[in-house]
């Protein structure tokens, strides 16, 4: 990555790592896309690089003070979600009918406990309830009317679906169906916007969540790659915690997630380099735009991406914090 200076800050945390503080690593994405200087005014750009570093800031400090992984990973996505800047909860793109089906999926790297929900309309909070479907019920994935119905089983708050709605999704639903009515078949919204934050907390634990409205003009009951266990979301404390953003259906065919976290512990690369093969060589490969971010069991962090840009902020073990949204911060 290279630096420039407006939203890339490092920062070195006063507080150095000690022998006695186990290290904590915090990363998050707000969506991977053409997110290219030219298409954003820079208020745009300032709303988004002050919520990412603000959001970063307060997840490193929840993990500083010890809260545990999965309480981080809930609370930062839900941050998101509740912000209508991104494709998740509040602000999700809008299905061809005019709805919107969210999709989430979290997942503990100590015991390869998981939680998924797909194609939920009136959940507040998809996250929250993917982490419910890990910890309250015997199952890996709940879809649609059923997740709906633990939903409500559960006490979960449940909102009207026009509480989702915003101007800006609702436009990209037209521009989708004007383009398609043209006979044209556009990228839809690529701007993406999905979710999704990993970490590694004081007990050593690698946790990652991912939560979204999916894909502009989706039909047909379309379900992405963010509730798949292995290609959206992965962890795994004997290797990383990933979560990814992009063309759901390239991340599902190519396990990306898992993928990831299989090259650290089958063929010995780092970090950095497992994310570079999958996202800038296996997908580029195969014509799947996305990106990912990652963390590792010794706090090191990747925030990898093979579009124009990626909205992401990430601190590592030794404190370094980088907040970025073009490829070239
Ligand atoms: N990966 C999501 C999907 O395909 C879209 C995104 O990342 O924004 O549903």
């Amino acid at each position: 990555m290279r630096g420039r200076l407006f939203f890339l800050l490092l920062t070195f945390f006063t507080s150095p790592i000690s022998a006695e503080e186990p290290p904590v690593a915090i990363a998050l994405h707000g969506g991977a896309g053409t997110i290219e200087r030219a298409r954003m005014t820079p208020e745009q750009a300032m709303a988004y690089s002050r919520f990412l570093d603000e959001a970063i800031v307060e997840g490193h400090r929840q993990l500083k003070a010890g809260a545990v992984g999965l309480d981080v990973v809930v609370n930062i996505i839900q941050r998101m979600e509740d912000s209508p800047l991104f494709n998740a909860g509040r602000g999700a793109v809008y299905t061809w009918e005019g709805h919107h089906e969210l999709d989430a999926s979290i997942m503990h790297g100590a015991e390869l406990d998981a939680g998924a929900v797909a194609g939920v309309t009136t959940v507040k909070s998809p996250i929250a309830l993917a982490r419910a479907v890990m910890e309250r019920s015997p199952h890996v994935m709940l879809a649609s009317r059923g997740a709906e119905q633990f939903a409500a089983e559960q006490g979960f708050e449940g909102v009207p679906e026009d509480y989702f709605d915003t101007e800006r999704r609702q436009k990209a639903l037209e521009a989708y169906k004007r383009a398609r009515q043209a006979g044209l078949s556009p990228k839809p919204d690529y701007k993406f916007g999905t979710v999704g934050v990993a970490v590694l907390d004081t007990m050593g634990n690698l946790v990652a969540g991912t939560s979204t409205g999916g894909m502009t003009g989706k039909r047909w009951g379309r379900i992405g790659d963010a509730p798949v266990i292995g290609a959206g979301t992965y962890a795994n404390n004997a290797s990383c915690a990933v979560s990814a953003t992009g063309h759901g259906e390239y991340f599902i065919r190519h396990t990306v997630a898992r993928d990831v976290c299989a090259r650290m512990e089958l063929a010995g690369e780092s970090l950095s380099q497992a994310a570079d093969e999958v996202v800038n060589k296996t997908l580029v490969k195969a014509g799947g735009d996305g990106g990912i971010i990652a963390v590792d069991a010794k706090g090191n962090v990747a925030l990898t991406f093979n579009t124009p840009g990626m909205y992401r902020a990430s601190i590592n073990a030794s404190g370094e914090k980088v907040v970025g949204i073009f490829g070239d911060d």
